[in-house]
């Protein structure tokens, strides 16, 4: 056997092996340099690139700058102004602070760095060979630093091997750039690419890091959904929320528009995704996503930044918290924005009496809502939701003034059509298709949210229902029987199963065995319910609802029609169901008329 010798490797080999984790690619030099020149204060960052920064990456600052005396030092590993101390890790809002990166660019690249000290006359230059190869002299330069880094892994042919071509480089360059760009409107970027200035985003006035402002997104995402994105607003327990999320009508199948800043740092984390997601599963249909910009600050102590190479990722020491706060931020956004517009939008006419519509069986007047939907080519919910951007768009309300709130007029004709829809003629002249059982659907949801609402409608059951279940099943029923009591149904918990009680109306008949086995598919594990009941609740108030409303291929009595369609409009989301399927289509007599290619 060959006999093994142990080598302390030399530092420059040291630098090369973790520059592998450092940097993977010019994108994560460009990090590590943007993350340098934000942490000196500078409100003005330059990124120049060569050849997809393979030949030349350049990023100069006017920041605070290096004291000459320091200058020599900035490239020796472990080098770092920001910490000095193991507890200074946990109040660290700086983003870089393992005094690794220059070091270990500089093993990989040629670099060359300038600065001048805010509070010094001259500037320095430092050209940098190796650890003991490096000049210093006398430069002239404003305030701040500029760095330049050349012919990366020029002396690692293997890494410079696996680099893609230029233009890939670059977008991977982009890719990095754009999260700073976005929650940095105090700071004027430019990137000149290949002697060309690509990008030039002046500061927005008045504006603060660690902040989105729309008028920033919007020259960077150029994206039509970021006019209708939604302010969100958090804070508790440690945790503050803040950013933008998209309108729910800009749901798509795939989203490239989703950022996660944890203490202004880019990161990525699935939970929080989740999280999100989570936050409209009442608004947007199942499997759908979202763009969003989520700027989460959180104590220091409460994560660890030092958890990945290029710190894309961190770890919550209470991950749970974070992802409760996001869920709730969300939510609050989503239903506080929805339904001001919609009670905004509605007008009451001086001119027009309360008609049958607008009334309910007491005879009060409530406020109505208007379900009108732009696009009527095609059922998809996408289609559906756009009415939610005119709702939003409050230029295109004010053009649609005119034939405002269709449910100030009665409507001429209610009928159903084959077993499974509604279909009312309005006066003025508007036509809507309602999915009866996604409508009772979101109307026995709503309710159901309103404990008050069902208790009042509670039945004692005649003759009790016996249900059989498992040890286990009966374990979490017994668990949850007080949240169920709250929703109206009342059970005995007994050997081999529960007996029912009483119920709310919509139940009586219901089939609770099926019920009840769908909420138990909720989760994988079913003692998981009981614990996260907070998290759960809506989904088992969808999965209750299901079960208690009219069903398609049910035929249903005119008043029984007037009732879903008086009650949808009461909703708060009154346009698809609590699973995120439309519930009402809204045809116009032009949108037939032209179908018919007719012009009277
Ligand atoms: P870290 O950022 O983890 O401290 P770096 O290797 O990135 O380590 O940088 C080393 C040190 O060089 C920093 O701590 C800082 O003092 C100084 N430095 C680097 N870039 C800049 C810059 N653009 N402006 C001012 N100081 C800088
Ligand atoms: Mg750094």
């Amino acid at each position: 056997m060959e006999k093994i010798t142990l080598n302390t490797l030399p530092q420059d080999i040291v630098n090369q092996i973790a520059a592998g984790e450092v940097v993977e690619r010019p994108a994560s030099v460009v990090k590590e340099l943007v993350d340098n020149s934000i942490d000196a204060n500078s409100t003005k960052i330059q990124i120049k690139i060569e050849n997809g920064g393979i030949d030349l990456i350049e990023v100069s600052d006017n920041g605070v700058g290096i004291p000459q005396e320091s200058l020599d030092r900035v490239f020796m590993p472990h080098t770092t102004s920001k910490i000095s101390s193991l507890e200074d890790l946990n109040t660290l809002l700086t983003m870089g602070f393992r005094g690794e990166a220059l070091s270990t660019i500089q093993s990989v690249a040629n670099v060359n760095l300038i600065s001048k000290y805010i509070d010094s006359d001259v500037a320095g230059e430092i050209v940098f060979k190796s650890i003991n190869d490096f000049s210093i002299k006398k430069a002239a330069r404003e305030t701040g630093t500029v760095v330049s880094v050349k012919n990366i892994f020029g002396n690692i042919p293997a890494r410079k091997k696996f680099l893609k071509t230029a233009q890939t480089e670059y977008k991977k360059i982009l890719d990095v750039l754009y999260p700073y760009f976005l929650i940095y409107p105090n700071i004027h970027f430019t990137v000149v690419k290949d002697s060309k200035t690509v990008i030039d985003l002046k500061e927005i006035k008045d504006s603060k890091e660690n902040t989105v402002v729309k008028e920033r997104v919007d020259e960077i995402l150029k994206e039509d959904f970021v006019k209708r994105m939604l302010k969100v607003f958090y804070d508790g327990s440690g945790v503050k929320i803040s950013g933008l999320i998209g309108h729910p009508s800009d749901h798509q199948k795939r989203s490239n528009h989703q950022y996660i800043f944890v203490n202004r740092r880019p990161i990525w984390d699935s939970g929080i995704v989740r999280a999100v997601l989570s936050g409209y599963e009442r608004y947007i249909p199942h499997g759908e996503r979202v763009p969003f910009l989520l700027l989460i600050d959180i104590r220091p102590d409460l994560i660890d930044v030092n958890v990945h190479p290029r710190k894309e990722e961190i770890r919550f020491l209470n991950p749970f918290r974070a992802y409760s706060a996001v869920e709730e931020a969300v939510k609050k956004a989503l239903s506080t924005t929805m339904s001001y517009k919609l009670e905004s939008e509605y007008k009451p006419s001086t001119t027009q009496t309360p008609s049958l519509v607008n009334t309910d069986f007491q005879g009060k007047r409530y406020k109505s809502k208007d379900i009108s939907f732009k696009q009527t080519q095609s059922g998809s919910v996408r289609d559906s939701l756009l009415f939610s951007k005119e709702v939003l768009d409050d230029t295109s309300y004010i053009k649609n003034d005119s034939q405002q709130d269709d449910v100030n007029t009665s409507f001429r004709n209610i009928f159903q059509i084959f077993n499974k829809y509604i279909v009312i003629e309005f006066e003025n002249e508007t036509l809507w298709i309602v999915d009866q059982h996604a409508a009772a659907e979101r109307i026995t949801f709503e309710k159901l949210k309103d404990s008050k609402a069902i208790k009042s409608e509670q039945q004692n059951l005649l003759v009790p229902i016996s249900i059989k279940f498992s040890e286990k099943e009966i374990v979490v029923l017994d668990e949850l029987k007080g949240f169920f009591n709250d929703l109206g149904f009342e059970y005995l918990i007994q050997k081999e199963g529960i007996e029912i009680l009483s119920t709310p109306v919509e139940f009586v008949g219901a089939d609770f065995r099926k019920l009840f086995d769908e909420i138990f598919e909720l989760s994988e594990d079913i003692s998981y319910i009981s614990k996260n009941i907070d998290r759960l609740r809506e989904d088992i108030l969808a999965t209750i609802s299901c079960h208690g409303s009219v069903r398609s291929g049910q035929s249903l009595h005119r008043e029984e029609m007037i009732d879903i369609y008086k009650k949808l409009i009461k909703c708060e989301n009154p346009y698809s169901c609590p699973h995120g399927r439309p519930a009402v289509w809204k045809l116009r007599l032009s949108d037939i008329d032209s179908n018919f290619e007719r012009t009277y």
